[in-house]
């Protein structure tokens, strides 16, 4: 039914390795996104059905609209549990490297995983791997992490074992890493495996509505402002940005996840093909840069050139230390700089 797309030598490995562990830990990026909580959640929810230790480990908190997810709960905070963490990760017979492939992504929780004597293993879709894996699983062109876990499941030959809960973690990510299906979504293959994921009697439906309706209403208030007050559009570069400061988050009541997808609302005005939002952090001393696009411009270019970052063609990010006016410029010069590529995409 699903093509085979990893190779049987590494899924024999994979399955030594599991087969062998006690102790798995699974870890993913800081600032999980649903892609990140869906497949460490899906892997879970796998591992602990055949019997294994198994802890999820991220660096920072993650957004109210997934504490829903089956599992979440027990998703340990780097940045909280410190010591608790770095002791399952230094006793871990094999750490699980999850929609990451750079270890600088999992923020400060880097050292305890480079140091620790367990095996390593990768599932990721972002290009460019890093080396610090004995199994790397690596595909850029499937559009999430959790359709990877999937797919490992599935070549695992335990179809039969994937759970409910396990499935509401999968479809999480997959809808999540597509904007809904709406991008990076044409492989049909994705919807057989949806298929799949309802017989398992997920509601898909429901699953949208937690993610994406469950918000405050400083959020949509703070959405409206944006778009009112804050979006620049540069129809000359068919690009747009929207910047926002600390001092603006706090008038809303910000709280973690309440900028999602705003980088992605300039994306639907006609002839727009690049959108960069820039938001001061609030844990951290840095502005938080996210780029999108639409058809062929590679905003991963621009991310790793202008704001050390990197991510997918039509969606990156970066983070930037300096001022708002420096990062702002970082934009303008980008702009100069890949104008013919966004002329050429009007
Ligand atoms: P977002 O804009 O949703 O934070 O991130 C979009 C995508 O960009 C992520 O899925 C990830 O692939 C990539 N990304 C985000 N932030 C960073 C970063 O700081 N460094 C790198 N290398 N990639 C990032
Ligand atoms: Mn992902």
């Amino acid at each position: 039914m699903l093509s085979r797309i990893m190779s049987q030598a590494d899924i024999d490995h994979v399955e030594k390795w599991f087969e062998k562990a006690e102790k798995i830990v699974i870890v993913s990026h800081v600032s999980p996104d649903g892609d990140a909580m869906g497949s460490s959640l899906g892997l879970y929810h796998f591992l602990v059905s055949m019997d294994k230790n198994v802890s999820v480990i991220v660096p920072n908190t993650f957004p109210a609209f997934f504490r829903w997810m089956p599992g979440a709960k027990d998703v340990i905070i780097y940045n909280k549990y410190k010591e608790f963490a770095d002791k399952l990760i230094q006793e871990a017979d094999v750490i699980c490297c999850l929609d990451f492939n750079v270890l600088s992504r999992i923020d400060t929780m880097e050292e305890a995983v480079k140091n620790s004597p367990a095996r390593k293993l990768m599932i990721d879709h972002h290009l460019y791997p890093g080396d610090f894996c004995g199994i790397t699983i690596s595909h850029p062109e499937i559009s999430s992490t959790s359709e990877l876990v999937f797919r490992l499941i599935c070549y695992l030959g335990c179809f039969e074992d994937i759970t409910q809960e396990g499935a509401e973690c999968i479809y999480t990510g997959m809808m999540t890493d597509t904007g809904g299906f709406t991008y990076n979504s044409n492989n049909r293959e994705i919807y057989l495996i949806i298929g799949e994921l309802l017989s398992k009697g997920i509601d898909k439906d429901e699953i949208y509505r937690k993610v994406f309706n469950t918000h405050s209403e400083g959020r949509l208030r703070l959405m409206g402002y944006v778009l009112y007050d804050k979006m620049q559009v540069c129809p000359q570069y068919a690009s747009a940005l929207i910047t926002l400061s600390r001092e603006e988050q706090g008038r809303f009541q910000y709280s973690k996840g309440d900028t999602e997808g705003f980088v992605n609302m300039p994306l639907s005005i006609k002839d727009i093909c690049f959108s960069v939002f820039l938001r001061e952090d609030t844990e951290k001393d840095m502005i938080k840069v996210s780029l999108r696009s639409v058809g062929d411009f590679p905003c991963n270019k621009v991310a790793a050139e202008f704001f050390n970052g990197g991510g997918h063609l039509n969606a990156s990010g970066g983070e930037f230390y300096g001022t708002m006016e420096e990062a702002i410029n970082l934009f303008k010069q980008a702009l100069v700089k890949y104008e013919s590529l966004l002329l050429a995409k009007k």
